[in-house]
């Protein structure tokens, strides 16, 4: 796969303030244009992170929102309540890294009250989980995906710019026995760097009851080096794996996961695909993002954006949130074009989270 280094999509943010809106009704659960109920709302709660994964984020030179930019604790609250009464059911946390947030435990706790959510997960890359797991749990926190490319030491410090696989490791083990369970492992693969690496990975699910995600490296701004020519097929590692270790079973889909699941035989875990690139899922997708400063980013590989942050700084009361919610959830786009080379211009994975 290579990219061209033209991004050709434009901007679009949009301020609901001023923007034209049809009044929505707001008795039923929100749904998009396209028909697709949306109701998994994953925050980034920071766009700092402890790490510089090869794939995510260049080594140097990163610039992080200025602290005034970012929702407060109560204007987040605010709008996860706003997304629960439209029909929003999931939460998930992530980043940047979200265990940088000192008032992580309380913050779940405070989300885990919000009458109508059902689910609250986190994406981690689990540096720091392992003094916190069990009081997140306690607060509500259902479970954890945490990030592992590698179990190798030296080439997990090389793809993560730092990380020490022990510490990374002792965050999976805390997780595990605090209950934050199934444990969900996703490995980023990236041609050469790491793809060896998978054959490993996917035989922790020999011995444990682990589910294993592989996800295609996506082209996100910042990281031209590894999306151009990174791109290993789902495909291809599912051969790879089938020669190691014989057929796989075929555990499907389920609605909502874009993750295409599979065990090796006399596996307590399982092995997923998430196939972004070579195989989107777009049509089932149930998902928008929340960014740190506040904006609704409607699809992952694409720049729409609605200004939430605008709108609750200028008063709104809400019922008028509530509509521009049910708005930004209208127009999701239908799905990403990078097939025909549109690429996301204005965030990297960093300031989304994944
Ligand atoms: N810091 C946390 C972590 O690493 O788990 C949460 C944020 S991270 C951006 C969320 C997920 O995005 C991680 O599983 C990470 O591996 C994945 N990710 C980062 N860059 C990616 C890329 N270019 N393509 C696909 N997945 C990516
Ligand atoms: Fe940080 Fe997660 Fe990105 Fe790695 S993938 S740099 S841990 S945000």
């Amino acid at each position: 796969m290579q990219y061209e280094e033209n991004r050709l999509q434009p901007i679009s943010l949009i301020d609901p303030l001023t923007t034209p809106r049809p009044r929505y009704a707001s008795d039923q659960p929100a749904h998009d244009n396209y028909g697709r109920r949306i109701d998994y709302l994953r925050i980034s709660l920071t766009d700092r992170c402890n790490l510089r994964c090869v794939y995510c984020m260049p080594e140097h030179g990163m610039q992080f929102m200025p602290k005034d930019e970012l929702l407060s604790n109560d204007e987040l609250i605010r709008v996860i309540r706003t997304t629960a009464a439209v029909g929003f059911r999931k939460i998930r946390l992530t980043g940047g890294e979200p265990t940088l947030r000192r008032d992580l435990v309380s913050l779940v706790a405070q989300i885990k009250a919000i009458p109508g959510i059902e689910h609250i997960a986190m994406t981690t890359n689990a540096v720091k989980l392992a003094p916190i797991a069990a009081d997140l749990k306690a607060a509500g926190l259902d479970r954890v995906n945490i990030s592992i490319d590698s179990l190798n030491a030296e080439r997990f410090k090389n793809m993560t710019r730092g990380a020490k696989l022990s510490d990374v490791w002792a965050g999976i083990t805390a997780a595990e026995a605090a209950g934050l369970l199934p444990i969900k492992l996703n490995m980023v693969v990236v041609r050469g760097l790491n793809d060896d690496d998978v054959i490993d990975v996917a035989a922790l699910t020999l011995e444990r009851a682990w589910d294993i995600r592989f996800i295609e490296v996506m082209p996100l701004t910042g990281i031209a080096d590894v999306a151009n020519d990174g791109v290993v097929p789902s495909s291809e590692l599912i051969a790879r794996v089938e020669a190691e270790f014989g057929p796989l079973a075929d555990l499907g889909m389920h609605a909502a996961d874009p993750a295409h699941r599979y065990q090796i035989a006399h596996a307590k875990g399982s092995i997923g695909f998430i196939s972004s690139v070579s195989e989107p899922f777009c049509s089932t997708c149930n998902r928008m993002r929340l960014t740190a400063d506040g904006r609704l980013h409607l699809c992952l590989l694409r720049d729409d954006e609605v200004d939430l942050r605008a709108a609750l700084r200028a008063g709104v009361d809400d019922a008028e949130l509530m509509q521009i919610v049910r708005h930004a959830v209208a127009i999701k786009p239908w799905g990403h074009g990078l097939s025909e080379n549109i690429l996301p211009t204005i965030r990297g994975m960093s300031a989304l989270g994944g």
